[in-house]
């Protein structure tokens, strides 16, 4: 940027820009999204002009991802319009009750999409085949990839990373493992804090870089978004889904989700069974941070 900006300098010279200031996720390589959010600031004057259509999302996907992508204030603002019709609904979450069954599920969902392809259901794409991208929050995550004996013929899946998967895309996008804790999505695990005296300033907003990947995730899918978590272990980025646009999580067989979210809205934990010495309750898997209860039902 500096370099631009000093080669634009004499008179006559002009830069001409294009960015996505939305879909910044490399601030660990040194990416600066100041670049964009405060372009006339380092560049003085300019004209911008909004890029608002895809033509990869239906408009529901658009409508969610760019919804959440905006709850952090230092994003540009824009909506997104879109004319690509919409298969089935544009984000879905299921629950299974442990890491195990996270891989099973997976098999079902894509055997089902399978079926619906053989019964005429579904539409194929190119190729008379649907293509699937199981994009994981950390390399890790490809374990949950089915041996290839598993799979359909008539279905592709890969896996990326979502850092790996930008500029690419996918009829469906399934998220492995969208869970709070340990390697969860948003990471909680730290930036090395020598590394931080030498990257880009980032923004105040809570996991801001976080949010942009999730929302590079959700807008690969040509189709629809299926987000896996475990119970009890739901990500903060689902719970703020299942707030704000009314997401509803259930089972592999249909059934509502059990995790219930804390009912302080500030609040990104789940309630779970807990003892106490007067008996079992529900606690804040956030506890000591916060201290909300409620009473089991039997
Ligand atoms: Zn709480």
């Amino acid at each position: 940027m500096r370099l631009a900006r000093a080669l634009i300098k004499a008179p006559g010279r002009h830069l001409f820009a294009v960015g996505d200031d939305w879909q910044s996720i490399n601030r660990f390589a040194g990416a600066d999204l100041s670049a964009m959010t405060s372009f006339e600031e380092w560049f003085g004057h300019g004209h911008i002009l909004r890029l608002e259509r895809t033509f990869r999302c239906p408009q529901s996907l658009c409508d969610v991802a760019g919804g959440f992508v905006q709850a952090n204030p230092s994003q540009l603002k824009k909506r997104v319009a879109s004319d690509t019709p919409s298969i089935g609904p544009a984000v879905r979450a299921v629950e299974v009750a442990n890491e195990d069954q996270i891989k099973g599920a997976l098999l079902r969902l894509w055997q089902q999409i399978h079926q619906d392809l053989a019964a005429g259901k579904l539409a194929p794409s190119r190729g008379n085949k649907v293509s699937i991208f199981l994009l994981g929050r950390y390399r890790r995550d490809d374990c949950y990839l089915p041996s290839w004996a598993q799979l359909s013929d008539r279905i592709d899946v890969r896996f990326q990373t979502v850092h790996g998967s930008k500029g690419l895309e996918a009829d469906y996008v399934f998220l492995p493992r969208l869970v709070s804790g340990y390697y969860s999505f948003p990471s909680t695990i730290a930036d090395d804090p020598v590394l931080l005296l030498a990257l880009p300033a980032g923004d105040d907003f809570p996991f801001a870089e976080e949010r942009r990947l999730f929302y590079v995730a959700l807008t690969r899918a040509r189709r629809g978004v299926t987000l896996v978590t475990i119970q009890h272990q739901h990500s903060p980025f689902l719970t703020e889904l299942r707030r704000t646009r009314g997401l509803e999580v259930a089972t592999i067989e249909g059934e509502a989700s059990r995790t219930i979210p804390c009912p302080d809205p500030k609040c990104d934990g789940s309630l779970v069974p807990r003892k106490s010495r007067y008996g079992p309750f529900l606690g804040c898997t956030n506890y000591p941070r916060c201290e909300q209860k409620a009473k089991l039902k039997r």
